[in-house]
């Protein structure tokens, strides 16, 4: 909790993002509540205040840094100079814009997007958004787990797997189906399709790393993955698309034996069968249909996306995917893979956060854990699979001294540019399949390199939190227009990479910025090639996720528009990762990659990379089933060294 002073400040912040105003003449009584129950009303500016001293180092540093530069006059200054003052101080260094961001970001999520105690905002009324379709069902928590008393335990396994994702929940069943004893370390908790409540705010605080709330050094880079038993695969958006020929001829050159051969396409074959891939569930939602429009004006072509829903799948439910799919027609692993392993005798252990590797002699020896938070668990185990994803899985080598010099760089994050159209008719972008069309056509655009295009999930925490601000009185007439938002992203294909590191407190943290030239061009094409897209579909007012605001209203010249986008300066652009790769990259060389070609750690025997952190480059498309396969062929080599 800061301190008294501090805390009147941040209660002022919050009361500068979410004032109480007076609504527009003429409003309804949801309307009228809306504009005057701001953050001072709503309890949000006390419950932020509170909120700080649990924030990561990083983020927790720069709002220090923010509340030490405004002072404690910030505080008794009206609500026009606070405004100005907060503009003004986001732009004298990227650290004091990260505070900024941070707590406008907690300020106007928690406004439209946190809910009460019976699963409603107040605001959505006003908003028209409609908030969950239906109640989780009474469906049984049984998968099975193994409970551990308080205080030390100790267990022993031929393999230990740290993480239940993608990557670790395969390595786990076929090392079980190899007849090994394993067991599956997962620091998350075990929610299924009972605690599944199509709310995005609990999804991403329950279900994501960090509550959804991870950000670059620079605040960059908003870092979304999944935290929770069966990891991303259970709140992500189900796009299934296979390696592209290229990346595969190029990690086999890294060293990645025959991965360019048939026996790579066996095993995405053996994923895409157990997952079920198809494309005969797929359905198009409106905000869908408008990027479709938009692309094929310009002349652009799209494809129909393969996912990994049942064939039974009812789209109406599927605005929620991100937040777990309710009526569990979302192969994820906990259906699967995990499925598979429990089966075959592997013991699983939820809220299990893995410390440390232990090694003697350059070998694996075991795990050393914490169970939640109260048990102290060593595990005895000559194999260990680290599968953590591609932010914790090069965390867990840095705390255990091992996997030599490239452990934690080469982080690539398929930067994700948002842009969002406002139209005349309500698309309603919280229904439907959230992503069912992707274009290829834009992928090797700016020197070699490009980006997809694919649309977006739409809900108000995401939108209150992320669109620029410029006052409160703005930001609250932008959120009313939210039925009229299609919004789709260009997801670029990095030419650069990030890098993670141990912060103050031995957590994983995220060093990115925009300084590699040719991602910065790739960002801007693809900020403009959505906006021109939007603007043929019909759009009457773009705008985008950089930090100051970037729009262009319908009458307004366009071509000037596309010009201040392609001008607007480098630090100004926002993006967003939903994949996290690289971090500890299979190759040949051991200064510039951790583990081998199959997947064991150059510097110590038994230790095995199982998860994205794998992949030698960024794969270009999005990456589950590229990790699923990998994931297999590593697990093929850990079997045969058994
Ligand atoms: C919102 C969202 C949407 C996405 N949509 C798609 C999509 O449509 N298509 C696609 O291809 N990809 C998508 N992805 C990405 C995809 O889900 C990931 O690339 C994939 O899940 C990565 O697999 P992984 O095994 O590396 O890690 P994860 O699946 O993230 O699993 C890692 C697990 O390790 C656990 N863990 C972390 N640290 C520790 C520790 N110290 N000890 C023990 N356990 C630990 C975590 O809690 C987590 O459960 C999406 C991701 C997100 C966040």
């Amino acid at each position: 909790m800061p301190e008294v002073q501090d805390q009147a400040i941040i209660q002022a912040v919050c009361d500068t993002f979410a004032p109480s105003l007076d609504a527009p003449a003429g409003a309804d009584d949801a309307t009228i509540a809306f504009y005057r129950d701001g953050a001072k009303a709503r309890g949000i500016d006390v419950a932020v205040a509170g909120a700080v001293g649990s924030l990561d180092a990083l983020t927790r540093g720069a709002v220090a840094s923010l509340l030490e530069r405004l002072g404690p006059d910030f505080a008794s200054a009206d609500l026009e100079t606070r405004t100005a003052t907060l503009l003004a101080v986001a732009d004298e260094s990227m650290r004091l814009r990260l505070g900024v961001r941070q707590l406008k970001a907690m300020t106007l999520a928690t406004l439209v997007g946190a809910v009460d105690e019976t699963g409603t905002n107040p605001t959505w009324p006003a908003l028209g958004y409609p908030g969950p379709a239906s109640k989780p069902p009474a469906a049984p928590k049984d998968f099975p787990l193994v409970t551990l008393p308080a205080g030390e335990a100790e267990l022993d396994a031929d393999v230990v797997v740290i993480g239940s994702g993608a990557g670790g929940a395969i390595v786990a069943a076929r090392a079980a189906q190899a007849g090994q004893s394993v067991l599956v370390l997962e620091a998350a908790q075990y929610r299924n399709e009972a605690d599944f409540r199509q709310i995005d705010s609990l999804g991403a605080a329950t279900m994501f790393l960090r509550g959804g709330s991870l950000w670059s050094s620079s605040g960059q880079m908003g870092v979304l993955a999944g935290a929770t038993l069966g990891g991303g695969t259970v709140i992500n958006s189900m796009v299934c698309l296979r390696t592209p020929e290229h990346i595969r001829e190029l990690w086999t050159s890294y060293g990645l034996e025959g991965l360019d051969g048939p026996e790579f396409d066996k095993f995405t074959d053996m994923v895409w069968d157990r997952i079920g891939v198809n494309t005969d569930a797929t359905q198009y939602n409106a905000n869908t249909r408008a990027m479709i429009t938009g692309l094929a004006s310009l002349g652009y072509r799209h494809e129909r996306l393969p996912r990994n829903a049942a064939l039974d799948d009812d789209a109406t439910m599927c605005g929620y995917c991100n937040a777990g799919c309710q009526q569990g027609k979302k192969r994820s692993t906990l259906h699967t893979y995990l499925q598979d392993a429990v089966d075959a005798g592997a013991r699983v252990v939820v809220g299990a956060h893995v410390d440390k590797i232990v090694t003697e002699d350059g070998r694996a020896t075991g795990v050393l854990a914490t169970v939640d938070g109260t048990t102290s668990l060593s595990v005895s185990a000559r194999n260990v699979v680290v599968a953590a994803g591609g932010i914790e899985s090069p965390a867990v080598l840095l705390r255990s001294g091992i996997g030599g010099p490239a452990v934690g760089k080469n982080l690539t994050l398929h930067p994700a540019w948002i842009v969002t159209g406002v139209y005349e008719e309500p698309v309603e972008a919280w229904h439907g399949q959230i992503q069912s069309a992707v274009s290829f056509d834009l992928t090797q655009v700016v020197d070699g390199g490009g980006f997809l295009v694919e649309s977006l999930a739409l809900n108000p925490g995401t939108w209150g939190g992320q669109s620029p601000f410029t006052d409160g009185r703005t930001t609250r007439d932008q959120l009313r227009k939210l039925p009229y938002f299609a919004t789709w992203h260009g997801v670029s294909h990095d030419h650069g990479s990030g890098e993670v590191y141990l912060d103050a407190d031995g957590r994983a943290a995220v060093h990115w910025n925009l300084d590699d030239d040719v991602d910065h061009r790739i960002a801007v094409r693809a900020h403009t090639e959505l906006a021109r897209m939007h603007r043929e579909a019909g759009a009457t007012e773009i705008f985008t996720f950089h930090w100051s605001d970037q729009r262009w209203t319908k009458g307004e010249d366009f071509d000037a528009y596309l010009t201040q986008l392609a001008d607007s300066p480098i630090d100004d652009h926002t993006a967003f990762s939903a994949h996290q790769m690289g971090s500890c990259r299979l190759g040949a060389d051991p200064a510039t990659s951790v583990a081998d070609g199959w997947g064991q750690l150059h510097d110590v025997k038994g230790v095995w990379i199982g998860d994205a952190s794998a992949l030698p480059t960024a794969p270009g498309v999005n990456p589950m089933i590229t990790v699923m396969a990998l994931a297999e062929r590593t697990a093929s080599a850990l079997v045969k060294s058994f």
